[in-house]
């Protein structure tokens, strides 16, 4: 028997055309087999898990391995055993657009007793406490709630980290005059599927056409929520975002799902939880919104964050201070409480998980393994990314390339490009920028030029100096081979040092220095013509 090969691939999924190129087989059989396997496989293109992987790759007589993209961030041994401090609920609010979920959450936070609006950090952590228990006073026994200040889906993935959601609760926001519409039910379906607890608030119900009634028999027929008032066991408050109406009720029934939840912690775990959303602030550098889910948090402890989008970055650093909305310093940060992490100098990807870490050795150990694990795996998707553009290319053969440059290298030529002179289908691009503002511009900008005329995939647009791990991305082997993809670095008020220099020109990538982005387009263009005409 023929021994199988061995293949290492990304835990993050792969089509069954990456899955082809990169085990070098028939990708109608990958498909083929993964579709027998599971009937959700619609196409080429859907990513299959895992496991899917794992059992195509047996029919196809290959030895299948997988590099971990996350690393167990807290042990066994180190998760709360014996959690018994009761903790506050995290809440979420969604549902329409213009239901009414920022003037719910503007509403609310003016009874966040603690909102004083001062100091520039304010805007910058994105949540807020509130009483449940009717005590309208900051004191050491009431009871509150964490609300997170990003409205929407979008908030509520980010919470998503290792299939868990640190999200307690859901507040769906239903507008009385309008009734359920279509992002109403992503949102139920969110929840339900993440298992987490609704609470309906049906809103605008001042306006002269609402109509509760109508709603909750909405709710009930295309979402199967089931409201208290139809005879069902969620809890559904009639309010007015605008006039606050029944706000103290719709906390009152927050206060009562989270008492039915027992929702439980132990302060003597390891500190570990979810990043929410981070920012730029000019004064205090990144300011990170985290949630705590385990343990607690101190000033002066070294965290990790861990993100499998991550390819850069210092995603670990010392916790110089913890804050509130107010810019309130926290000696210390307890499980469901959200804070702003001052004290990392790049800001985290939401949804990246953290821990604490004894020291800053450690700390930073784990997070340069988890950011060689990332890259790795982006490498290898790249690398299958470009294998199935050369394969496609193949078999399209007789099909034409669209125009780049013809061979005076105008621009604006109509004529068609010939196979042997042409650039390439994809120029796969990475932008490193001074700040992530300006990487970003400059992506955008490059990425706008698309349109005009040469596809363009940007890869990633960064902040930092151009470094090896740059030069290894934008080379994923094979794309530099003469191959139909092409690579470039656009460093934009960036350094790039004489041993990137070498190693991209040995890999076949250019590099682009820039300074003024006025001039990017026309400077890209021209660099476009010089790979083309050393390609001849
Ligand atoms: P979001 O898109 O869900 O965040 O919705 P917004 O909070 O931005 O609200 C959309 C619009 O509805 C705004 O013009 C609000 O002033 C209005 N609105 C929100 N809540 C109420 C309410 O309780 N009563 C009335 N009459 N208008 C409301």
């Amino acid at each position: 028997a023929i021994p199988p090969r061995k293949l290492v691939l990304p835990e993050l999924g792969l089509s069954s055309k990456q899955l082809a190129v990169l085990a070098n087989v028939r990708d109608d059989l990958v498909f083929k087999s993964a579709k027998e396997l599971d009937e959700s496989t619609r196409n080429s293109a859907t990513v299959l898990t895992p496991a899917l992987i794992e059992l195509v790759c047996e029919e196809l007589n290959l030895n299948v391995e997988f590099s971990p993209q996350t690393l167990p961030l807290l042990q066994d041994n180190q998760l709360s055993k014996d959690p018994l401090h009761p903790r506050m609920p995290v809440v979420t609010v969604m549902g329409h657009v213009d239901h009414g979920k920022t003037s719910l959450l503007d509403a609310l936070r003016k009874s966040d007793v603690a909102d004083h609006e001062v100091g520039g950090i304010t805007q910058n952590v994105a949540a807020f406490r509130v009483p449940i228990d009717g005590n309208n006073r900051e004191e050491a026994h009431s009871k509150f709630a964490t609300f997170i200040d990003t409205p929407g889906h979008a908030a509520f993935k980010s919470m998503r980290a290792n299939g868990t959601i640190a999200t307690d609760l859901v507040v769906l926001v239903v507008a009385a005059d309008d009734g359920v519409m279509p992002q109403t039910v992503e949102a139920g379906n969110l929840a339900r599927a993440a298992n987490v607890p609704v609470i309906v608030a049906i809103n605008k119900c001042d306006m002269p056409g609402a109509d509760p009634e109508r709603v909750r028999y909405q709710l009930l027929e295309s979402l199967g929520i089931n409201t208290e008032q139809l005879g069902g066991d969620v809890q559904c408050v009639d309010i007015s975002a605008k006039n606050g109406t029944n706000l103290p009720q719709l906390l009152e029934a927050i206060s009562l799902q989270a008492e039915m939840l027992d929702l439980k912690s132990d302060p003597s775990a390891r500190g570990a939880g979810i990043c929410l959303e981070s920012r730029l602030d000019r004064a205090f550098g990144s300011v990170a919104t985290v949630v705590v889910r385990s343990g607690i948090l101190k000033p002066g402890q070294h965290v990790v964050f861990q993100s499998p989008k991550a390819l850069r970055g210092d995603l670990f650093g010392r916790i110089r201070s913890l804050v509130d909305r107010n810019g309130t310093q926290l000696d210390v940060v307890e499980p469901g409480v959200a804070a702003g992490l001052i004290g990392l100098r790049d800001p985290i990807p939401p949804g990246a998980e953290f821990c604490v870490e004894v020291n800053e050795k450690a700390a930073r150990a784990k997070s340069q393994e988890m950011l060689a694990r990332n890259v790795e795996a982006t490498v290898t998707i790249e690398l299958a990314n470009s294998l199935c553009a050369e394969r496609e290319e193949k078999i399209a053969d007789a099909v034409q390339v669209p125009p780049l440059l013809d061979s005076s290298g105008a621009a604006d030529s109509d004529t068609a490009v010939s196979e042997d002179n042409a650039v390439g289908r994809l120029i796969a691009i990475i932008v490193k920028g001074d700040v992530k503002g300006s990487a970003d511009a400059v992506a955008q900008c490059v990425q706008a030029m698309e349109i005009a005329r040469y596809p363009i995939r940007i890869l990633d647009a960064g902040v930092g100096d151009v470094t090896e791990m740059d030069v290894k991305i934008a080379s994923a082997p094979g794309r530099a081979k003469g191959n139909s993809e092409k690579a470039m670095i656009i460093a934009f008020n960036v350094r790039v040092r004489e041993n990137e220099k070498r190693l991209a020109r040995r890999a076949g990538v250019a590099i682009l220095s820039h300074k003024l982005i006025y001039h990017l387009e026309d400077e890209l263009k021209q660099e476009l013509e010089k790979i083309y005409n050393l390609d001849r």
